[in-house]
């Protein structure tokens, strides 16, 4: 395995408990992006120590611009900035081996997830197929849809369990323990580096299957309000379930990701 790629995102990350320490201009987000960053490091350094030789991170998060590039191991490439076509998965079909989700969050409405959600605080569930996923799911079938199995996943232990409920075989580090969608036991900056330095070693070197979603896959999103839903309707293809239902059922991953996006775009522009 010579070419790992990394989807980082920030609400997962050890320390961080509440949405007021990860957008910019956050009194604490100095601080939460350094954390962040020492997950990501933590994770290329595991991988490095396996042989790997090339790393890609993407930041994921927000503005996607928390990771600096500076504080990062040089071995790695940085996506950064937003938007971008695949979002928190740019740079997947760049031909990488196996992907790293590092600081990933539970599925909205998840019991005790640390800040979950998916996307938008105005996505309500998100299913592929019928079935029940968050940033995980979606981002783990499109990395599939390239051939690229997810190998290492950490964030709180709602969302390890959640992981493994998908890819069972998948390395996970739970870097704290949820007691709600705001407070969370979190263990150390330095307990967690070496966690998942450990881990992403393991998984470099034991490698996973690809998470692939038959086709015809059906792509159900159900949005907080009914006015979302009417936004969302809006992308070709799409049909209306319910008030607050939109479901697009597509064989190629890809263009459902880019009907998800425009979904979530679409449902932002209403918000008074
Ligand atoms: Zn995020």
């Amino acid at each position: 395995m010579k070419k790992i790629y990394i989807s980082a995102d920030m609400e997962g990350v050890s320390g961080i408990v509440n949405f007021a320490q990860t957008g910019m201009g956050d009194k604490e987000y100095e601080r939460a992006r350094n954390l962040m960053a020492d997950e990501v490091n933590a994770a290329i350094e595991g991988a490095l120590a396996a042989g790997v030789t090339e790393v890609l991170v993407n930041d994921a998060h927000g503005s996607m611009r928390n990771l600096l590039h500076e504080k990062l191991n040089p071995v790695a490439q940085l996506i950064s900035g937003s938007p971008k076509p695949l979002s928190m998965m740019q740079g997947i079909d760049e031909g990488c081996d196996a992907a790293f989700f590092i600081g990933y969050h539970a599925q909205a409405g998840a019991m005790y997830g640390v800040l979950n959600h998916v996307y938008s605080g105005r996505v309500y569930s998100v299913a592929l197929n019928g079935r029940l996923v968050g940033e995980f799911g979606l981002n783990a079938a499109l990395a599939g849809h390239f051939g690229v199995p997810v190998i290492l996943v950490t964030g709180d232990d709602t969302l390890v369990a959640e992981a493994r409920s998908i890819l069972q075989d998948v390395e996970t580090v739970a870097v704290k323990h949820a007691y709600g969608m705001r407070a969370a036991r979190c263990l150390a900056p330095r307990r967690v580096h070496d966690l998942i330095r450990e881990a992403a070693t393991r998984a470099v070197q034991k490698g996973g299957v690809p998470f692939v979603v038959a086709p015809p896959i059906t792509l159900t999103v159900s949005f907080q309000q009914s006015i979302h839903a009417e936004m969302a309707e809006l992308v070709p293809g799409s049909r209306r379930v319910d008030g607050r239902t939109v479901e697009f059922v597509h064989d190629d991953m890809p263009t459902l990701y880019r009907a998800w996006r425009a979904m979530v775009g679409l449902a932002g522009l209403v918000d008074e």
